[in-house]
């Protein structure tokens, strides 16, 4: 197939190219997420690959339609981006990639927490001034701590794994409770139970109608004073504005983005030489128990050699009309 990939950064090109081309597929790369005003780059390609942040809605399917383009391959798990049904009504298959890496996401959860918890960002840029003083810098042991977890998935479980190991008593909330979960002492309890209870909450559960604002101010105010919520997964399941109000009010006691929910023009490009418009995101950079990273929770060698071949095998499926698993 001749592919192109949107959305394309350097870190992944290399992989993606070896195994586009060892399956026999020709690549060409894009810079620019897909919208409706990029749609139009994907003539004379069969199939196109997309990330978190493309657009991928009715029109742009209708365009992609037009064009011929007959696969449209996500480099993600997360489909939240893609108008499914107007997909099937083309007759254009989405397949994606459900688990590449599930310990990159969740050991990334855990270095947030970690560096939330002990103030590593503070003291990292205080011993390079030469600042040795431990003022401020007290932080709490996670052995013991109730630590709640919405999304007990492929990433939850390794996140409460982890946790386990530290010593964490591990609640969870999740519509389909797991057997392997439940063999590690994860205790299932129900929304309510865990806000009220939980010292750390982390979000592993993927962003629906049913989760959207799933963290907002409702929530907030049944959560323990002193939160600390750590969120991974996609950022619309928390309402910045709520969670703004709850650092203010010293309600959350920490607050750890991988995602945010207006990230789309935003992560994943250098814009350290423009002024932001965004004005939550920049409040929330002001807090000094906020640590924000740009969508970097998947990116391991690992989790890009796993999503590089795993979309190469899913578009050979595709050509060679074998069932593909990994289909939605
Ligand atoms: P998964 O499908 O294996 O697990 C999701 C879990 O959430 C399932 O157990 C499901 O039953 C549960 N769930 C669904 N709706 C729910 C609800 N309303 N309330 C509670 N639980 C609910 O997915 P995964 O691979 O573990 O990934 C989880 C999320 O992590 C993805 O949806 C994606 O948005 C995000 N993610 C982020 C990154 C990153 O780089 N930051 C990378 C990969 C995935």
């Amino acid at each position: 197939m001749r592919v192109l990939v949107f959305s394309a950064r350097k870190d992944e090109r290399a992989f993606l190219r070896q195994a586009m081309v060892k399956l026999g597929h020709e690549i060409a790369f894009e810079e620019a997420h897909l919208s409706g005003r990029t749609a139009a780059l994907a003539e004379g390609y069969d199939a196109i690959s997309v990330f978190v942040n493309d657009c991928v809605d009715a029109e742009v399917i209708a365009s992609l339609d037009s064009l011929g383009v007959k696969a449209i391959a996500l480099r993600c798990a997360g489909y939240n981006n893609v108008d499914l049904d107007a997909a099937a009504n083309a007759g254009i298959p989405v397949v994606r990639v459900p688990a590449y890496s599930p310990y990159a996401v969740a050991e990334h959860a855990v270095a947030l927490l970690m560096a939330l918890n002990r103030h590593i960002h503070k003291a990292y840029n205080r011993v390079r001034e030469g600042n040795f003083s431990l003022d401020g810098l007290v932080g709490r042991d996670i052995h013991g701590k109730t630590v709640g977890v919405i999304g007990t998935g492929t990433i939850g479980r390794v996140f409460c794994q982890i946790l386990r190991g530290f010593g964490a008593r591990v609640i969870a909330y999740d519509l389909y409770p797991c057997e392997e979960a439940l063999e590690m002492g994860v205790e299932y309890v129900d929304l309510a139970k865990l806000y009220a209870e939980s010292d750390i909450i982390s979000l592993h559960c993927p962003l629906t109608p049913q989760t959207h604002h799933l963290v907002g101010a409702e929530a907030l105010a049944s959560m323990k004073q002193g939160v600390i919520i750590i969120n991974t997964s996609r950022g619309g399941l928390v309402d910045t504005q709520a969670v703004i109000g709850g650092l203010k009010s010293l309600q959350v006691g920490g607050l750890a983005l991988d995602v945010y929910e207006e990230e789309a023009d935003l992560f994943f490009e250098d814009l350290s030489g423009e002024v932001i418009a965004d004005d939550e995101l920049m409040r929330l950079t002001t807090f000094p128990n906020v640590i924000i990273t740009g969508h970097q929770a998947f990116l391991t060698q690992e989790a890009l050699i796993n999503i590089a071949e795993t979309t190469a095998q899913n578009l050979s499926d595709l050509e060679s009309n074998a069932s593909c698993s990994n289909q939605l």
